[in-house]
């Protein structure tokens, strides 16, 4: 298990701990530390750039998922102190019936996905198209050096009483230790803002004839802020996603759902009834784009929902059935099925975060390399379709997603549902459509660095340090090298690997 990802598997062998405390989590690092080998910390293990895979033999992977505490939910100052393992949706259902959440809360594998990796190796979807990514959630940090000590940040980090209520108390070290998949130290304590969860909520989808008309909508969306959520996907993704997760067990979610937290029975009916419109519905539409929005009463959502109605009609969007946004509202963090497709291919997707005014170009770029690409991916039975999301007010992104007939690995096994897995056909193991997928993606990357994009997830995949300038780098470097002395925190990761002289 610990020696895949979602898309890569690595042949290293390496040594596992799982601590269940902080302080055992710490004398482990510390020993680990002493004895030369590297320290590769590594959440749920649902991410697809080698982030938690080591480099080298002398490794450690810090299982962290059993450092499950929540430490703190502050209603009064509004913050939420957690252990880096818990998952985005113990985190959610620990707070909700306190009428609180986090601004961003969540990616879609929040049922599992954890948050001091979510923050690591940033990340968005839940609450990003209000609050921007997972980064943006976070108040104050504890990290843990290798050589055991640990530095607070932000207000956390006074002398006197140290409170994790202000980030920005001086030059900004939380951020040097976020979206930095480990490099810079272990988190063993977040702090995130929270909100009190507004008690209104509109919902709506709409259909486009082109990706450009649906994208220019996106934006002009993102610009305004108005929607706390804002998902689009193309023809062939969303079809991808009805039959991999199917609007059935939606349906039969949304009943135990219902009866669970005792809905009124108009809502249920609506609820229901717009699920089963929405079979059909969504099918026949071409981009779809899917909306959340919250306020504080009915009247300013349904004015706010007017307002993007607008936005879609100026881009001849169609009105369709809201079923997706109040389906994935009502239950967020469902099973992750999706990730092998209902025909049991496999699934792999990547993204690239653009500013708005070159979303066009990088969307007509992407589709163009897909199209260079054509025969190579119907040699290996390889597909593509697209997510899209808006992060924060401003910037888009494009998410290609690709299917390939090939082997599952362990990872999938863990964490299908028993009962889907045994449903799903077996492929045998395509080592050259892999391959081939592999190329693919290497290349798409290497496009979107050349056009200037941003990414999460950056772990061993994406083209970070070799796209950085000389004074960029060479910062970065010297920070590491006074956080992480000896070179030991997941080496290899952000593209910062170990000079031989240092194993
Ligand atoms: C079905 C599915 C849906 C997804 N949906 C989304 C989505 O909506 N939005 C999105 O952005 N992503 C999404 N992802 C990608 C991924 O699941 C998320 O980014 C998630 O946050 C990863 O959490 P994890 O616990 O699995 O991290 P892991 O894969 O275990 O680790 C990620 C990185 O964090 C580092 N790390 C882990 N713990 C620590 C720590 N305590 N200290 C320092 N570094 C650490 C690891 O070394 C690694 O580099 C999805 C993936 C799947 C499979």
């Amino acid at each position: 298990l610990y020696s895949c990802d979602i898309f890569s598997e690595i042949g290293e062998r390496f040594l596992v701990i799982r601590p269940k405390s902080i302080a055992s989590l710490r004398s482990a690092v510390t020993l680990i530390a002493r004895n030369g080998f590297s320290i590769v910390p590594r959440g749920a293990g649902l991410s697809y750039s080698s982030g938690y895979l080591p480099d080298e033999q002398r490794s450690v992977i810090l299982d962290t998922t059993h450092l499950t505490r929540i430490i703190e939910i502050n209603a009064d100052d509004l913050y939420v102190t957690v252990e880096p393992g818990v998952t985005w949706e113990s985190l959610y259902q620990a707070l909700s019936p306190l009428g609180l959440r986090t601004p961003y809360y969540g990616p879609f594998s929040g049922r599992f996905a954890t948050v001091g990796a979510t923050v690591s190796q940033n990340s968005v979807f839940f609450g990003s198209a209000a609050y921007g990514s997972a980064a943006d959630s976070v108040l104050s940090l504890e990290i843990l050096r290798p050589d055991g000590s640990v530095i607070a940040t932000g207000s956390s980090a006074s002398r006197f009483e140290a409170t994790p209520f202000f980030r920005n108390y001086g030059p900004d070290l939380t951020g040097l230790f976020l979206s930095d998949c480990g490099a810079m130290g272990v988190k063993v304590k977040i702090t995130l803002a929270l909100l009190q969860i507004p008690p209104a909520t509109a919902y709506l989808s709409a259909g486009f004839a082109t990706a450009e008309s649906m994208l220019s909508v996106m934006s002009k969306i993102a610009r305004t802020g108005v929607a706390t959520e804002c998902f689009a996907f193309d023809p062939f993704l969303l079809e991808a996603r009805i039959a991999s997760e199917g609007l059935k067990s939606d349906i039969g979610h949304l009943l135990r759902m219902s009866r669970a937290a005792a809905r009124t029975l108009p809502e249920y009916t609506k609820l229901m009834l717009s699920a089963l419109k929405g079979r059909g519905d969504l099918r026949s539409s071409h981009w779809t784009i899917h909306l959340t929005v919250d306020g504080l009463t009915s009247p300013e959502v349904n004015h706010r929902r007017s307002l993007l109605e607008k936005m879609v009609e100026s881009q001849r969007g169609e009105v369709i059935s809201d079923a997706l946004p109040r389906l994935v509202r009502a239950k967020p963090f469902g099973p992750v099925n999706r990730i092998l497709a209902a025909d049991g291919e496999r699934w792999v997707p990547m993204h690239a975060l653009v500013p708005h005014s070159r979303a066009l170009d990088v969307m007509a770029a992407t589709n163009a390399f897909l199209e260079s690409n054509r025969d190579v991916m119907r040699e290996h039975g390889i597909r593509a379709g697209y997510l899209f999301m808006i992060s924060g007010r401003n910037s888009l992104v494009i998410e290609p997603t690709f299917f390939w007939p090939d082997a599952h690995y362990e990872i999938h096994k863990t964490y299908i549902e028993p009962e889907r897995y045994l449903t799903l056909p077996g492929h045998d193991r395509n080592v050259s459509a892999r391959d081939a997928v592999s190329t693919l993606r290497q290349n798409l990357a290497r496009l979107y660095a050349e056009r200037g994009c941003a990414h999460l997830q950056i772990g061993r995949f994406y083209p970070y340090l070799e796209s950085r300038t000389d004074e960029f780098s060479a910062l970065l470097w010297s920070v590491k090298s006074v956080v992480d002395v000896g070179n030991q925190m997941n080496p290899g990761s952000l593209g910062m690997k170990r000079k031989a002289s240092e194993f």
